[in-house]
């Protein structure tokens, strides 16, 4: 093959990506935060599969949804079953609940999930077509305690990753009866205005006039400002519900607007909507943020999911939060530290017989729960003192011919100099009381 052809074969998908091991950490760290967060709060681990059958997507999101309408990657199986890669989490994790009998359980059910997700979608900055996120769904409670619990737990992880200046946009879509009162409205209102429309929102008008709240255009966003706000159509439980998930985030100062037109864009949703996103006011202008416009975080009510994938009504509420526009955010603001700790012990080993014992060593250090750093490719001391000395680990374990016939090792102080011979059975305990000394 010439060179160029093979290039081509080292290329990953569009929009797809390596993670590579200086990155990895950040994600590793974005997800133990988050899961210790959400075990703390109530919620337990779901796994459900990357593929499911295409039905539950167009059933739950809607058919005229971006998603299911042009992000869904989709392909027949030899058996010839229509699958798709799951582009979000909230429609397979009701399926999972509904499937599995979860109603019979004390209510309500409290699970998080993470993982990658797909939509085929123009890749862009902070848009992936694979992406990984965490989500955390509560299912079977209609309390407005439910909606706050969500978007508390979602800020603690933003706070506790170290992100302080965030701002929550939230609104109410109203449930079935007073969100038709409300699409009737906004279809008369821009039906008067529709010479100004987009092509796009022409089309979108007659499918699903909240889509036209969301559109890019300058035309269209011209016209959103005069558009009818949902609070106005809101009946009075819905208001109730909306004034109560306020009140709480006010009691615990979570910061946040009331963002008249926010409707996110999937059929599923009733009642409160939210997305959080970086706080623009501590933005400077010359500077803006690339996130900006790009949500960490979304989420919402959804009581209606569950009565179009089944006769049963379980009333729930969730989010989902993406990993890699959380860690561009904390490297925008010059947040993320080095999650990974150079291990203080550095093992050198010099010939075969040692590189062979080494193996009993590492063990016995695995199992005392001590990390070490080695380099079992390397076999000049020299180089392997070199790597030592680049790590700055402060104690050096010695391994050569002599000692490893008569299970012994040297143990050396990197800073004070000097060096110990200890038996195997004792080199635990004489390490751990020097680590402690530093
Ligand atoms: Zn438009
Ligand atoms: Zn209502």
């Amino acid at each position: 093959m010439e060179k160029k052809q093979k290039d081509v074969l080292l290329q990953t998908p569009k929009g797809m990506r390596d993670i590579l091991p200086e990155e990895y950490p950040f994600y590793q760290s974005f997800f133990k935060k988050a899961e210790e967060i959400a075990t703390y709060y109530g919620f337990q681990p779901i796994q459900a599969p990357h593929l499911e059958k295409i039905d539950l997507f167009t059933a739950a999101i809607g058919e005229t949804t971006d998603i299911v309408e042009k992000q869904m990657y989709i392909f027949k199986t030899r058996g010839g079953d229509h699958l798709v890669l799951r582009p979000e989490g909230t429609a397979q994790v009701m399926r999972a609940y509904l499937k599995h009998g979860m109603h019979t359980r004390p209510q309500p059910v409290m699970l998080y999930y993470k993982g990658s997700f797909f939509r085929h979608e123009s890749p862009q900055f902070g848009r992936s077509r694979e992406f990984q996120s965490f989500g955390l769904e509560i299912l079977g409670e209609a309390n407005s305690i439910a909606d706050a619990t969500v978007i508390r737990v979602a800020t603690a992880i933003l706070e506790d990753m170290g992100l302080k200046n965030f701002i929550v946009h939230i609104n109410s879509i109203g449930d079935k009866e007073c969100k038709n009162t409300y699409r009737k409205e906004l279809s008369n209102y821009y039906r008067r205005k529709v010479n100004h429309l987009c092509k796009d929102c022409k089309r979108r008008l007659k499918e699903n006039p909240f889509r036209l709240l969301d559109c890019k255009e300058d035309s269209c966003k011209k016209l959103k400002e005069e558009a009818p706000q949902m609070i106005n159509y809101l009946c009075s439980e819905c208001k109730t519900h909306l004034k109560e998930v306020l009140e709480i985030l006010d009691a615990l100062n979570i910061p946040y607007i009331l963002d008249h037109y926010l409707v996110r864009g999937l059929d599923y949703y009733t009642r409160t909507v939210f997305e959080i996103f970086l706080d623009e006011k501590d933005e400077s202008p010359e500077k803006p943020s690339q996130l900006k416009n790009l949500a960490l975080c979304g989420g919402g009510r959804y009581d209606d999911l569950s009565k179009i994938l089944s006769n049963k009504d379980v009333p729930a509420v969730g989010m989902s939060m993406g990993a890699e526009r959380v860690i561009m955010a904390l490297h925008e603001k010059k947040l993320l530290r080095q999650r990974y700790k150079n291990p203080k012990i550095f093992f050198i080993q010099i010939g075969a017989a040692a590189k062979r014992k080494s193996l009993i060593l590492t063990e016995m250090f695995r199992k005392a729960n001590m990390p070490i750093a080695q380099s079992v490719t390397k076999d000049s001391l020299k180089s392997q003192l070199k790597i030592a000395a680049r790590l700055g680990a402060p104690i050096i374990l010695m391994l050569g011919q002599k000692e490893a016939i008569e299970d012994t090792i040297i143990v050396r102080d990197a800073n004070l100099g000097g060096q110990d011979i200890v038996p195997f059975s004792k080199a635990i305990e004489f390490v751990k009381k020097k680590i402690a000394k530093k």
